[in-house]
């Protein structure tokens, strides 16, 4: 481990397992009762799977308790359906960017906001962001959580915070240079697209930028590589690091990548993990791909018990060079809803932008149009460029064969002809 390395908070991030499992195991038995007692949707769903707050014995019994879904969520109306305080408790709303379905609002306490700030402060740390940086924030300000969240941290941890959002893009730029930004906070879609703008700026004299917190939607290690490159971050020890967090958990706040950059250490003192079997709902062991589900350890407002986050993933359970006892996720390849099922194969979008990524003069942006109105689907990628040559389109298509075993149709447009999302980016477009 690298001498250098600091934590927010040694004393919990350098647990053993033992005393980590001993902390859970106390604050899920706590959990478990006061949804109990305080949210009827709960005390209604435990009683009819006849399980009691007091069958919790050992960590493994949690699974003994009903899943939450995201339609339950709908259905008893977050947020007054499930809130375990009274209104008047509440400071805050929040709301989901509705990656799948209708958005959500989410409620907050005033401890719930400090712990948001807490858990993004220790986020940031293991980051690479240090107190004294100046960090420009790209993510939206509003009912998304990307922003206000990622603001907290900053200030929690003594980071002077630039709030600027996912617009102007130009003077974004000049704001870099001029205001020696060390830290940069956005989607990895829109932190392209600032590479995409900085026409004759050389990285290396003009920026002072160390570190990438990239987040809210899947990018891939040929992303990586170009933020890494074009702001020029490895250069200054830092680099673009993952950065994790939903709406229903509390925001970005859930875990992140360390300096070793080989998946996303998980928050698990606050947000119990399991990873279960899409179909059965079986616990899956750590290497195994299934569906991320979270359990709320420690918020107050609306606690969430065995929540279906439909993130796919899996647990890297091997330890990490950084010392930290959180276990690490594999980046999120995707919604489970996001999978797209085309002649037999199986793909997420996140697949289709590593491909495209191996083509400098076709990777600017991109839609995939998923045509369910004929005989047969029929998947279209299409793709901005500005320097299609006679065989682009077969080297691509061939890439796609390679990689995902089946050759979408691909359909060049001019660049700037897609949309550029200021949130999450939606890129799969399905007509019915
Ligand atoms: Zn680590």
């Amino acid at each position: 481990m690298p001498v250098k390395e600091t934590y927010w908070e040694p004393h919990i991030e350098l647990m053993s397992r033992k005393e980590m499992q001993f902390l859970q195991l106390k604050r899920m038995k706590h959990v478990l009762k006061y949804v109990y007692d305080r949210v009827p949707f709960y005390k209604k769903r435990f009683d009819e799977g006849k399980v009691k707050p007091s069958d919790l014995r050992r960590l493994e019994d949690l699974r003994k308790f009903p899943f939450t879904t995201k339609d339950d969520l709908r259905q008893h109306g977050v947020p007054y359906g499930i809130l375990a305080v009274p209104r008047a408790r509440l400071i805050n709303f929040q709301m989901s960017s509705g990656t799948t379905g209708r958005a959500t609002i989410y409620p907050y306490t005033r401890r719930d906001i400090e712990l948001w700030a807490n858990v993004m402060a220790r986020q940031l740390v293991c980051c690479g962001v240090r107190p004294g940086d100046i960090m420009v924030n790209c993510y939206g300000y509003h009912l998304f959580t990307g922003g206000p969240g990622t603001h907290l941290g900053a200030q929690r941890l003594g980071v002077a915070v630039i709030p600027w959002g996912a617009q102007r893009t130009e003077a974004l730029v000049e704001a870099l240079r001029e205001r020696r930004a060390t830290v940069i906070a956005g989607t990895p879609s829109f932190l392209y697209h600032v590479t995409e703008v900085m026409k004759g700026v050389d990285p290396e004299r003009d920026f002072d930028l160390r570190v990438a917190l990239c987040g809210a939607e899947p990018w891939t290690p040929a992303m990586r590589a170009r933020l890494n490159e074009r702001f020029a971050l490895r250069s200054r020890g830092g680099g673009a690091r993952d950065y994790y967090g939903t709406s229903e958990m509390i925001g970005p706040g859930a875990g992140s990548e360390c300096f070793v950059e080989q998946g996303i250490h998980f928050w698990t003192d606050h947000f119990y993990l399991e990873v279960v079997d899409r179909e059965t709902g079986e616990p899956l062991p750590p290497g195994e791909e299934g569906e991320l589900v979270f359990t709320h350890l420690s918020r107050e407002a609306a606690p969430l018990i065995r929540f279906r986050q439909g993130d796919v993933t899996k647990v890297l359970d091997d330890g990490c060079e950084c010392g930290r006892v959180f276990p690490r996720i594999a980046a999120i390849k995707g919604r489970a809803d996001d999978m797209i099922i085309y002649k037999g194969a199986k793909f997420y979008p996140s697949q289709i932008e590593a491909v495209l990524l191996k083509f400098p003069e076709a990777a600017q942006e991109y839609q995939i149009v998923v045509d369910k109105t004929g005989a047969t689907p029929l998947v279209t990628v299409r793709v901005e460029t500005d320097r299609a040559d006679e065989g682009l389109e077969d080297r691509v298509r061939s890439a796609f064969l390679n990689e995902l075993l089946v050759r979408p149709e691909v359909e060049f447009v001019k660049q700037g002809d897609l949309p550029r999302f200021e949130g999450k980016a939606k890129r799969v477009v399905v007509k019915q």
